[in-house]
């Protein structure tokens, strides 16, 4: 029996990662669950799923969920606030952390559960992007198991070579290229003049994948992909001259390792978030994620194509931070979470999220690397202020 704490239960990944627990109640036994807001629907999870400890973020929200616990028959215990999240991300011996809350709120507490957890199955990809270099560093000392969830690096991790193979060929010698596939998301063929005035809705209304706002947006500006290069950089130590992106409509190449002697391995499989994090949750064994089994007879035409950056400026920049290095990446999400929220909540248009992001790693170019959460943090909030300046600018 495994124990497993979901950071972000109440989201899309907390939602797969719960409906594959939930299969296998032979395996998993569910320790915690987090939510920022929504009681509602953690406290449904809550009844379902019997945790020790249920943890909401925003201490208005939690008001009178101690009770409506007690009353669902729960002996589940409360934990309020964002400290409160951090000390249930990093509570000693669980066998399992799921990171999966959106954006910079996920570092600290995914932090704390590669410093005291058994494995961390990493979704949370803000938060290696904001601090990869400590990130890595923790899992090492604390010689946690890092998997990775989001479907490119999961497939990644399938297709690489364990990493010290029985003739000591590290995987740098092996591999001379990680090729991450993208969708090219809702507006891969939108007339570029037209993406000024697309809408929220529009630009969360992804073909294939059924995620979060801010991720979908994301996938839309094709930042998505450009923090996926920051994540594939730190998790498998590559180097950005040897990171490619190829489009790829049908989302079923969830990506591809390019070997030294030609050989290309890929990962194939449904576009359903279940089956990289069934890939984790049962490693190294394999086990039923509920996906659909995957029919290329009846899928017939795989695709694929160079990305136009004319067409998503959000992936050069993301591809300028990381040849900055330092805190460069670190400074571009903080600009990129603001450009989106101020998107999503109709402020900015669709192509200032871009013209923000440039604008910010202009302004701070030479930023260190955070060397610890308080300075990644710091670095975060300097690089938001900004942002909000930049806002200022921006026609309505
Ligand atoms: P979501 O918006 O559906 O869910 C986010 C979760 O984070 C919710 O449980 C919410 O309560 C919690 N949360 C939000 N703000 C918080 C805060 N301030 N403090 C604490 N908790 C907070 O997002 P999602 O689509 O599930 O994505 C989660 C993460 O996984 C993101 O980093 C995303 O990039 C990554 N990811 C998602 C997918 C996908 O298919 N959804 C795929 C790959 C990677
Ligand atoms: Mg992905």
């Amino acid at each position: 029996m495994k124990t497993i704490t979901v950071l972000g239960a109440t989201g899309s990944i907390g939602d797969s990662t719960l409906d594959v627990v939930g299969r296998h109640p032979e395996r998993f036994r569910v320790h915690a669950l987090t939510a920022h807001g929504n009681v509602e629907k953690l406290l449904q999870l809550a009844v379902r799923h019997r945790p020790e400890v249920v943890s909401v973020t925003d201490p208005q929200a939690a008001a009178g969920m101690e009770a409506r616990l007690r009353s669902a028959g729960l002996a589940t215990r409360l934990a309020v606030g964002p400290d409160e999240v951090v000390e249930v991300a990093g509570a000693p011996g669980i066998d399992c952390v799921m990171a999966a809350i959106v954006g910079a709120a996920g570092l600290a507490p995914t932090l704390a559960a590669a410093r005291a957890a058994r494995s961390v199955m990493l979704a949370n990809k803000e938060a290696i992007v904001m601090a990869g270099r400590l990130f890595i560093q923790t899992c090492r000392q604390s010689q946690v198991a890092l998997l990775p969830i989001d479907s490119e690096h999961n497939a990644l991790f399938q297709c690489l070579p364990s990493p010290h193979g029985p003739s000591g060929q590290t995987t740098g010698e092996a591999v001379r290229r990680l090729i991450l596939t993208a969708s090219g998301g809702p507006f891969r063929t939108t007339p570029v003049a037209a993406l000024d005035s697309v809408s929220p809705d529009q630009a969360c209304a992804h073909p294939k994948w059924s995620m979060g706002r801010k991720i979908s947006v994301d996938s839309a500006t094709m930042m998505n992909k450009g923090l996926e290069l920051i994540e594939a950089h730190y998790l498998f130590d590559m180097p950005a001259s040897r990171l490619e992106v190829l489009i790829h409509p049908q989302s079923i190449v969830h990506s591809l390792v390019e070997y030294m002697d030609g050989s290309v391995l890929a990962q194939l499989g449904n576009p359903d978030m279940r089956v990289p994090i069934a890939h984790a949750l049962g490693y190294p064994d394999r086990i039923a994620s509920g996906a659909s089994l995957l029919d290329l007879a009846a899928i017939g035409r795989l695709e694929f194509e160079t990305p136009d950056e004319g067409r998503f400026p959000c992936l050069r920049i993301a591809r300028e931070a990381l040849a900055a290095g330092g805190g460069a990446p670190c400074v571009l999400n903080a600009a990129n979470e603001v450009g989106v929220a101020e998107f999503l909540s109709g402020r900015v248009r669709f192509s200032d999220i871009a013209r923000i992001n440039q604008a910010v790693l202009e302004a701070l170019p030479q930023a260190d690397a955070p060397d610890s959460l308080e300075e990644a943090l710091e670095l975060d909030k300097r690089a938001r202020h900004l942002a909000k300046q930049q806002l200022e600018r921006c026609p309505t």
